[in-house]
């Protein structure tokens, strides 16, 4: 019967959540971390990991997990495997739901990430990891003089469009309307980029290439048109989604839905703490997801001795 009382849980087991459950397991903390599938969260999809210190060459996102992975598991931080459906406060505890049950703890840390919008286009599934790419700054580099495009009008597409021009020699941005949505200033240094050409009122009908993106199909939603443009990769900027729908109205979100947090990642309960990708931020990375990790973890400690006093 496994124990359903806790000092603390950890919701998500991406680097936020493991380096959460580092830093509890090292401080003996009775911890529990909850994950809906496999640790590892987003960089599983990343092929190769570049900006990540410590690792010259650079490293695969499986082997990274794997080595996070093996470092907690060195502390023996106890993990379950179970989907979150709510969570919610009782007098002085937080109960989770699970889909099979609840667990409660004095302190709780959310890591439950975010998922980077996809088109649902054909193609799409099938090559991503292989040419369609969600993080410019992940997979930028490996585009050196070639040509790519990207998907979306918003402040994300456009910076990454202008990120991608230091690698690719070329860069179709594809937008669905005939205005970008971003802010003057991006929408500014887009149309100004020589490298960048805009293909206005467009969206993808398809993503081609068989072992790796070759090309896309476009269609003009105005005229009907439909165009095949040669590229190398593709990268997909069309919104975040963060996995915080299980919150109910628990916790304040911003606009987006990502969790409002201080600099000490205390969200607007205390006891609770957000880290990583869910949390209301600038700059989603791995390396700033273990960084609010530890936070959390070191803030959630600290509340846990409060209670004792
Ligand atoms: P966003 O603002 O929601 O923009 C998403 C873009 O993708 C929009 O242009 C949208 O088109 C397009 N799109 C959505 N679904 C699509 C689909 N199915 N097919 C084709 N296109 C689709 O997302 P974001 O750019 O990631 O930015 C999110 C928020 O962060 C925004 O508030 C943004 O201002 C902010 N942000 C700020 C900065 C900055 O200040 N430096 C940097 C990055 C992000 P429509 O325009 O037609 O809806």
């Amino acid at each position: 019967m496994p124990k359903n009382d806790h000092d603390l849980i950890i919701i998500g087991g991406g680097p936020a959540g493991l380096t959460a459950g580092l830093y509890a397991a090292r401080s003996r903390l009775d911890a529990l971390l909850l994950e809906r599938f496999a640790p590892g969260g987003q960089v599983l999809n990343t092929d190769w990991v570049e900006n990540y210190p410590g690792f010259p060459e650079g490293v695969s996102g499986f082997d990274l997990v794997d080595k996070i992975k093996a470092q907690v598991d060195r502390f023996e931080l106890p993990t379950r495997s179970a989907e979150i459906t709510g969570l919610k406060k009782d007098g002085d505890r937080f109960t989770v739901s699970l889909a099979d049950g609840e667990v409660r703890a004095k302190a709780v840390i959310i890591c439950s990430g975010a998922d980077p919008g996809r088109l649902g286009v054909e193609g799409e599934e099938k090559l991503t990891g292989r040419g369609v790419s969600y993080c410019g700054t992940c997979d930028g580099p490996f585009y050196k003089d070639m040509v790519v495009a990207a998907v979306g009008g918003g402040d994300t597409a456009c910076e990454e469009a202008e990120f991608l021009t230091r690698f690719a020699k070329k860069v179709y941005l594809i937008h669905r309307r005939d205005e970008l949505r971003a802010q003057k200033i991006n929408k500014e240094r887009v149309l100004a980029n020589d490298k960048i050409t805009v293909k206005w009122d467009s969206v993808l009908d398809s993503i081609d290439g068989r072992d790796g993106v070759e090309g896309l199909t476009l269609k003009n939603v105005k005229t009907g048109a439909v165009d095949k443009l040669k590229v190398d990769g593709v990268f997909i900027f069309v919104g975040y989604l963060p996995n915080t729908d299980y919150l109910g109205g628990l916790l304040e979100l911003d606009n987006r839905g990502f969790i409002v947090t201080d600099t000490e990642m205390t969200a607007s309960i205390p006891g609770i703490y957000a880290a990583g990708d869910c949390r209301s931020k600038n700059l989603r990375q791995i390396v700033t997801a273990v960084g609010d990790g530890a936070t959390a973890a070191f803030n959630a400690e600290r509340h846990l001795e409060s209670l004792k006093i």
